[in-house]
């Protein structure tokens, strides 16, 4: 099953997208996290048949959500590395998209950059494609995989996802503070959206928004929750901050 976790502007302080984060709804194990089972499926090749429905499935959820009339502006998927490795992926994505008939500026793929890395001549190649579609391109987990920030300039991606580890010690470690920083201002020079993981604290937030960082995701505001429950929470348009 897919569940979902939003993705808040910190100016409007409304949803901007969903994040689609799979579970295994296990008969007698319950929800089992993806941790458990993604890297497996990586191994066997099953990851692509896994990847191609957490696709459909997720622009198809995407797409009633706009018939309904819910306000948000996209929809991120998670991209293993097997999936780009594929000949067809390009097509995948354009297929997903004809039959959601969701617009690819509504897809966003979150590709960590260790992924994108693996054959990045190749990756590259498709990257430019799929954003010649207009589909956005996230660069996942950012500052965890890769020492060289140069592939930023070569690559057509839209936003750098900051890593929930930067996050986490955000208002304790002066050091920590200045990584976050030092992203966010790569960020605005190269003109990329930025956004923050695994935000829980309100201490957080505010560093990151007196910091200018343009979007923020964690438990702070919303857990990955059932499609039923990311509804209700677009439907409400409930404001960033708690009451
Ligand atoms: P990710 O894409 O970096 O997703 C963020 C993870 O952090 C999610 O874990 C999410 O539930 C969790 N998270 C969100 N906010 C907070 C917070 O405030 N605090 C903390 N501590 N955690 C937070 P989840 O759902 O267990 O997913 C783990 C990873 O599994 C994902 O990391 C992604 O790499 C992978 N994954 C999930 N769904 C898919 C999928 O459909 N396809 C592929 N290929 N990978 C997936
Ligand atoms: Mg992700
Ligand atoms: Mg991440």
């Amino acid at each position: 099953v897919l569940f979902y976790q939003p993705q808040m502007d910190m100016q409007s302080e409304q949803i901007v997208g969903m994040e689609a984060l799979i579970r295994w709804n296990h008969p007698k194990n319950k929800l089992i996290l993806p941790s458990e089972f993604i890297p497996l499926a990586e191994e066997t090749g099953l990851i692509n048949m896994i990847g191609e429905w957490v696709l459909n499935t997720a622009c198809n959820q995407a797409q009633e959500w706009k018939n309904d009339g819910l306000s948000f502006n996209r929809i991120a998927v998670n991209i293993s590395a097997c999936q780009i490795e594929q000949a067809d992926f390009v097509e995948k994505i354009k297929l997903a998209l004809d039959m959601s008939g969701l617009e690819s500026g509504s897809l966003d793929l979150e590709i960590t950059e260790s992924a994108m890395m693996k054959d990045v001549d190749d990756s590259r190649d498709k990257l430019r494609q799929i954003a010649e579609l207009g589909v956005q391109i996230s660069i996942d987990d950012f500052g965890t995989g890769y020492s060289s920030l140069a592939y930023l300039k070569d690559l057509p991606i839209h936003t750098l996802k900051i890593d929930q580890s930067f996050i986490r010690d955000l208002t304790e470690d002066v050091c920590e503070n200045s990584i976050v920083s030092a992203m966010i201002q790569i960020a605005r020079g190269l003109k990329l959206r930025l956004l923050a993981e695994g935000v829980e604290t309100a201490l957080q937030l505010e560093f990151l928004r007196k910091n200018n960082c343009e979007e923020c995701q964690g438990y702070y505001f919303s857990q990955p929750v059932p499609a039923h429950d990311a509804t209700d929470l677009l439907a409400k348009r409930k404001s960033f901050y708690p009451v």
